[in-house]
């Protein structure tokens, strides 16, 4: 037997490094896992090349948890070490590996760090107080042997019998760690980060429920009855090993992709809109299945988020930084080599491959959406209302991307037709241009509340946008700061003539100023809050008598504040303009009418119908409205 010394510095480093990462032990199962298939690919590789003899034979990974003498064994039939690669790789390379990673992280912030790469085989003393390793080379000739480490600088290794070609590495778990001699436990943390690797990986037995093979004897006898299902054991393989991002978008079909959608979320109730298969080596490795998700459901936006592999292992979903910021609205999975997933996150963010990948993908998508407004426009604005969210987001977060969107950006109307921007400024644009030149959009934000606004546009042959959505008051800011001659505004911010204010059209006034004055004042005096402000308009005489109206740029601003989650200056109250029609005849009725007691009632009748309209007569204000309404009938 041969005891020696490992080559490290720091005696027993590794209490620090179970301590650093105390919240991550499970990523040792990972590596090693990771290890296993490694070595099995590199047989493959020899032997498809005639490099060896050895016959492949199964190659499964094989892992064992024994509750009893409180092992996990992870075997594989890979490669291989001789004593001396086992020298070479474990004593010196895989231990100064670790002293390595240590040395780098000190001080950072674990939280900071994802993947953990690099500290390979020696994260197995996360969960283990006593590793063994048993492994054979492939190698014509080579002795088996065994190698034994208690986490201390002191090992073991002797020569040892082992038919099979391959190694086995037996964990003895640490008290402290028992949690992990769980079966379920493991295979739970297979299906996280193993799902998806090349080599099959068997652990345990499942249950199947099954018909059983019919007996000779059974195949004469005369009232045959259908044999019951019954329940047998089957060897657990983990992993599905051909995943579909690692193959070729020409062999798939849609229910391939919505297959594997449902496999990656089993919790997701809907089947994605559409995906984008991406696929570039150069100047990268990327592959990939991006889909977006229908966004009726907020909870799956948020819990179904995009996976990161490298080389099929899972690394990680947090992607905020390595994807463009809008991609994590998306689901799938990305798998990239060329992610450097030792170092921290912002480093990363700096990192130029990571800035490529992501102008990549942020590329591709756009380009997928394009070529489905182009093949069939007709169904991408079937599937627009669900679009909208991300190419908002999209555009807001990378105004490259607007760059690349904005020729297929639609807008919707309140008929639910839908436009190009273009489209719809040569539509609307001889009628609604206002004395500058600027193209007025009008818009609702929502339909049943401004119906009333909305008809009296429609009426004057105005069009009307639809503009319901979380983001639209952010991107109406947008596409105006893009766009100079193009103004939208919500068709409740003013009476629509004032909206449009054309050269020539002008209602002219029936009231003298004086009358139009004493209107004002009895009306100020009947509403008397800060909330509104009077002013009196002369609009046709088919208009509506009292009409509400909120400014658009502060109504704009207090929109944004929510969407934002702050409050601003003008968070604290609404504020609404009362526009009284001086050309409506009630509006005269109400100056002939000298019993004060009438007019007061008359006037208050008027303003509360124009807020019931808008629904903010509530409250007290509500049943005083409702009783005098009655007494009046
Ligand atoms: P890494 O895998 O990042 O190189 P590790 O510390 O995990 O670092 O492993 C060190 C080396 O030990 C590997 O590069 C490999 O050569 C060897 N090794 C580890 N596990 C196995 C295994 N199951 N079969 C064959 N060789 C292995």
């Amino acid at each position: 037997m041969q005891t020696g010394n490992i080559n490290v510095k720091t005696e027993n480093i590794f209490p620090v490094i179970k301590k650093f990462l105390y919240s991550d032990h499970e990523i040792f199962l990972r590596e090693l896992i990771s290890n296993a298939v490694d070595a099995t690919q590199k047989i493959k590789t020899l032997a498809s090349r005639g490099e060896t003899n050895s016959e492949l034979g199964d190659l499964t990974i094989v892992v064992k948890v024994n509750k009893e003498d409180k092992t996990i064994r992870v075997m594989d039939r890979g490669i291989g070490m001789t004593a001396e690669e086992v020298d070479r790789y474990i004593n010196q390379i895989a231990f100064s590996g670790a002293e390595d990673f240590l040395s780098k992280y000190k001080g950072n912030d674990a939280a900071n760090i994802i993947g953990h790469f690099g500290l390979g085989f020696y994260s197995s003393f996360m969960v283990a107080d006593q590793v063994e390793i048993i492994t054979k080379s492939y190698k014509e000739g080579s002795k088996a042997v065994k190698w034994s480490c208690d986490g201390s600088p002191s090992f073991s290794m002797e020569e040892i019998e082992k038919e099979d070609r391959g190694t086995e590495i037996i964990l003895h778990v640490a008290e402290d760690t028992e949690e992990f001699l769980n079966e379920d436990k493991i295979v739970g943390l297979l299906n996280k980060y193993c799902r998806f690797l090349p080599i099959p990986i068997l652990c345990g037995t499942k249950t199947e429920w099954r018909k059983p093979e019919p007996k000779p004897e059974d195949e004469n006898a005369e009232n045959k009855e259908e044999p019951k299902e019954e329940a047998v054991q089957v060897p657990r393989i983990i992993n599905d090993t051909d995943p579909i991002w690692q193959k070729s978008p020409s062999s798939l079909k849609d229910e391939d992709y919505q297959k594997f959608y449902h496999e990656l979320y089993p919790m997701a109730m809907e089947d994605p809109m559409f995906q984008i298969h991406l696929n570039v080596d150069y100047p990268f490795n990327l592959t990939g299945v991006l889909y977006f998700p229908k966004v009726k459901n907020q909870l799956d936006l948020q819990k179904n988020r995009v996976q990161l592999y490298c080389n099929q292992v899972y690394i990680t979903d947090e992607l905020e930084g390595i994807i463009p910021e809008f991609m994590t609205l998306l689901h799938g999975v990305i798998d990239s080599p060329d992610i450097p997933l030792n170092v921290s996150r912002s480093y990363l963010q700096s990192d130029s491959n990571v800035k490529k990948i992501s102008s990549y993908i942020s590329k591709k998508v756009a380009e997928k959406l394009e070529s489905m407004y182009k093949e069939n426009r007709e169904d991408f604005e079937k599937k627009w209302d669900e679009l909208k969210v991300f190419l908002q987001y999209g555009s807001l977060t990378d105004e490259k991307f607007y760059e690349k969107i904005k020729d297929f950006y639609l807008l919707k109307s309140t008929d639910g037709k839908y436009y190009t921007l273009e489209e719809y400024r040569n539509l609307i644009s001889a009628l609604q241009t206002d004395k500058n030149d600027m193209v007025i959009m009008l818009y609702a934000a929502n339909v049943d509340e401004q119906h009333l606004y909305i008809q009296s546009a429609k009426e004057k042959g105005y069009d009307v946008l639809l503009m319901d959505g979380f983001f639209d008051a952010h991107f109406i800011n947008m596409l105006e700061q893009k766009n100079e001659k193009i103004r939208f505004t919500r068709v409740d911010a003013d009476i629509i003539d004032k909206l449009i204010e054309k050269k020539d059209e002008v209602c002219p006034a029936k009231l003298s100023d004086d009358q139009q004055k004493s209107l004002k004042e009895f009306f100020t005096k009947s509403v008397n809050e800060q909330m509104f402000t009077v002013m009196v308009d002369n609009l046709s005489e088919t208009d509506l008598p009292v009409l509400i109206t909120q400014n658009e740029f502060m109504r704009r601003f207090k929109d944004m504040e929510r969407v934002s989650g702050k409050q601003g200056i003008y968070g604290g109250f609404e504020h609404y303009n009362i526009v009284v029609n001086g050309n409506h005849p009630l509006a005269s009725r109400v100056l002939n009418e000298v019993d004060e007691e009438k007019r007061t009632k008359l006037v208050q009748q008027m303003v509360d119908l124009a807020l019931l309209s808008q629904n903010i007569l509530t409250g007290e204000k509500l049943s005083d409205f409702v009783k005098r309404s009655f007494d009046l009938l």
